[in-house]
């Protein structure tokens, strides 16, 4: 038996001054979906204590993410996450800011009441087919209620992420091991996005910002919805 759950080490090729891998799991397996709710749950659990430590230490806002196989950036085969300390928050979280009402509560109220995109909706969370998703099978976490604070200090954050791993694996059922990038936006009503990259992102993509996605996010909804 090995005498750790979690493990947390600095990256090997850290991209900023404070940038960790979080060991999921001394089992070898390669994907998220692999993990037993226990392990996701040490894994919150590392979340959480690491952002108390980069708060701690000046860096208020912490970029969780997944990359996972070799065409979505991941240089490990072994399941892993990572969080890279931030001293303010990256661009693309002050891009979803608004002022006024709560964005995500007006977009969830709209989701429910189409119910197209709705994958999975449990423990007050919801499973979402992303409206106007870039890329095939590109999901959204939310808690189902409007939230503030952080998402590391939530009751709400295991679960969420046993939502992603369970979304992981009916991917996988459909379309093999896919490489997949996601990450939290830990701002205001936070929740995760997550990308499956089963295509790349080339020309028309970079270079125009048009993503050209073949898979409507009703289909996508309802094939994740039937899958085992
Ligand atoms: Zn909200
Ligand atoms: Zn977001």
């Amino acid at each position: 038996m090995p005498g750790w759950t979690v493990r947390v080490v600095p990256n090997l090729y850290p991209v900023f001054e404070h940038h960790e891998v979080v060991v999921s799991t001394p089992r070898h397996v390669r994907s998220f979906a692999e993990l037993r709710d226990d392990e996701i749950a040490g894994v919150a659990v590392a979340w959480r204590e690491r952002s108390r430590v980069a708060r701690d230490a000046g860096f208020p806002y912490v970029h969780a993410l997944l990359n996972e196989g070799r065409e979505a950036g991941a240089s490990l085969p072994h399941s892993h996450t990572q969080l890279a300390w931030f001293e303010e928050a990256p661009p693309a979280v002050l891009a979803e800011r608004a002022g006024g009402e709560c964005s995500m509560c007006r977009h969830l109220e709209a989701e429910l009441a189409s119910g197209e995109r709705l994958i999975v909706e449990r423990e007050g969370l919801v499973l979402l087919a992303a409206y106007g998703g870039r890329l095939p099978y590109e999901l959204l976490v939310a808690p189902r209620e409007h939230v503030e604070g952080t998402a590391f200090e939530s009751d709400l954050l295991a679960p969420a992420l046993g939502l992603v791993a369970e979304a992981l694996r009916r991917l996988h059922a459909l379309e093999g091991p896919a490489p997949v990038n996601a990450w939290l936006h830990d701002d205001g009503h936070w929740h995760l996005e997550v990308l499956p990259r089963l295509t790349v992102f080339a020309g028309i993509e970079l270079g125009a910002g048009i993503y050209v996605n073949s898979l409507a996010p009703e289909q996508a909804a309802a094939a994740i919805r039937d899958a085992k």
